[in-house]
């Protein structure tokens, strides 16, 4: 069922050629290394099955997703390619997952215990990723959990109740390649693969680089490489470079359609709290996104906008629902025109990232917020593969 697009207000283009060109130009940059294409939180706003799609179109030979509820929507679309999730309470229905071919991470002695439980079930060997902490602090284990993470397994994997398919860890500073913490967890990494062979655990994939490190650091690429924000075309490290410089291209144009016009006197407060007010007589447009759309409050005064030629911010607080621009004296939009918050940069158009300069975030916080009722529309060319 396709929804009429006619009164929405705004729309996210998603560009599926770019997705898939995107992890074709990382397959290439990470050589011999597979490519594990993340698309958890929706793939980070862009829509989890049709930019699945695109990925494998594009080479991925895995997908990564964070939760159970998104590997199975996946796999009930109709996905099956290889697919890992990673985060589940203590008690989740693990059998579902194993059922749909579903490969799972342990962090730690208990989930793997629990993935090991629901494989007797399911009469079949689990495929099992074993995360270790290699310095992040976050998930996996390090220390003495990781030796007895290590025993388990080769004791599942000897009773026949998980294959070891992956090792894997994630960096604390991949978006600064030089950091010292980057070389001390590959180290780390190594180690922690190396006290699993002893006790015959071997699997076939070791991986550790996000997008940063796929992009910046070649020594981590091990046997696959884990990248999310740079499949959808944005740097994960905007101050060393910009999607252009890696042969990337943002796959999401935010716009939204004025839907007011009119003239404004000078000394005019404009939005909740008078926090603009025009410097002379103006017009103003109205602009029918808001905070419930995922557009930051700190957007207030600095989100970049592109209407025609104009480039500007927006005028005064951002609302639930709606924010305003000064257009100028002498401006000819009208209501219907097009404004361009988010899209090209190598078109001249305000970027995702140009937002999250503004607002002091990540573009990454930007794309995964665009709320649920912004309507996502896929473009893609006639000789892509896949449909959504
Ligand atoms: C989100 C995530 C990634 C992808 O990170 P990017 O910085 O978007 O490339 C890779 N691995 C893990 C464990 C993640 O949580």
């Amino acid at each position: 069922m396709s929804i009429d697009l006619t009164g929405a207000t705004a729309r996210a283009e998603i560009d599926l050629d770019a997705i898939r060109d995107n992890v074709a130009e990382l397959d290439r940059r990470s050589g011999a290394a597979a490519v594990m294409a993340v698309v958890k939180a929706d793939a980070y706003g862009h829509g989890l099955v049709p930019s699945a799609q695109a990925a494998l179109a594009g080479g991925a030979s895995y997908l990564g997703v964070a939760q159970l509820a998104e590997a199975l929507t996946a796999r009930e679309a109709g996905i099956t390619a290889p697919l890992l999730t990673w985060l589940f309470p203590p008690g989740a229905d693990l059998v579902t997952p194993l059922r749909a071919d579903i490969e799972l991470s342990a962090g730690a002695p208990w989930s793997l215990r629990e993935i090991a439980a629901a494989a007797r079930e399911h009469g079949r060997a689990a495929v099992v990723h074993l995360k270790v902490d290699t310095g992040l602090g976050r998930g996996g284990s390090w220390g003495e959990d990781w030796a007895e993470m290590v025993r388990l397994a080769a004791q599942y994997q000897a009773e026949g109740a998980i294959t070891v398919q992956g090792i894997w860890s994630h960096f604390v500073w991949a978006d600064a390649p030089t950091h010292p913490t980057v070389r001390h967890q590959q180290e780390v990494f190594v180690e922690a693969c190396e006290q699993a062979e002893r006790q015959g655990v071997r699997p076939v994939l070791r991986h550790l680089a996000n997008s940063a490190a796929t992009l910046t650091n070649p020594s981590a690429h091990f046997d696959m490489v884990r990248p999310g924000i740079a499949v959808y075309g944005l740097s994960p490290v905007p101050d060393l470079g910009t999607p252009a410089d890696y042969g990337l291209r943002e796959a999401m144009r935010l716009t939204a359609r004025l839907v007011g016009v009119k003239d404004a006197p000078a000394g005019q407060g404009v939005s909740y709290g008078h926090q603009y007010t025009t410097s002379g007589p103006t017009r103003l447009g109205l602009i029918p996104l808001g905070y419930s759309d995922g557009i930051p409050r700190d957007a207030t005064n600095v989100g970049p906008l592109q209407i025609g030629d104009l480039r500007t911010h927006i005028a005064g607080r951002v609302c639930m629902d709606q924010v305003v621009a000064d257009l100028g004296p002498d401006s000819p939009a009208a209501v219907g025109d097009e404004v361009v918050l988010w899209g090209r940069g190598a078109d001249g158009e305000p970027t995702a990232q140009d937002w999250a300069a503004a607002t002091d975030t990540i573009s990454y916080e930007l794309v995964t917020r665009l709320g649920a009722r912004v309507p996502r529309v896929y473009l893609r060319s006639e000789t892509s593969s896949g449909t959504a």
